[in-house]
């Protein structure tokens, strides 16, 4: 069983947005294992810009944040990757819909919807490899 799945996208006005439902079992919140698994595709998601209440960037919180707001970010750094920009370009927001039920919202703002859909499924697929779920 996959721990995140992709529910619906909506494409707005220069932003997606995705609602995510985590499985039952899955974690809620990102732990120092799950970012060890992860630091190796995604090198560069420590030195991310993030709003976040204890620092400037995602690294300040990425080991203890929730697994959506984790999901924004790979979503984020994949679209930096293809674009060639700086992460500054890409900002997005996470929130719950209902945290005990597992579904987020998560908007990213893009400059290629198509490109952006890519990100979605993609960040969807590494992070399902990085989660061991019973
Ligand atoms: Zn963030």
């Amino acid at each position: 069983m996959d721990a995140v799945s992709i529910e619906q996208f909506t494409v707005g006005e220069g932003r997606l947005v995705c609602e995510i439902r985590l499985a039952p079992s899955a974690p809620r919140v990102t732990s120092p294992d799950l970012i060890m698994r992860l630091e190796g595709p995604f090198p560069h998601l420590a030195h991310h810009a993030c709003v976040n209440e204890e620092g400037a960037t995602f690294g300040a919180v990425m080991d203890h944040t929730s697994l959506p707001h984790l999901l924004e970010h790979l979503v984020i750094d994949l679209q930096v990757r293809e674009a060639q920009r700086d992460d500054d370009a890409f900002a997005g927001t996470t929130d719950w819909i209902d945290q005990e039920a597992g579904t987020a919202r998560i908007q990213v703002s893009f400059t290629d919807d198509l490109a952006a859909l890519r990100a979605f499924r993609d960040a969807v697929r590494f992070l399902n490899d990085a989660i061991v779920i019973p």
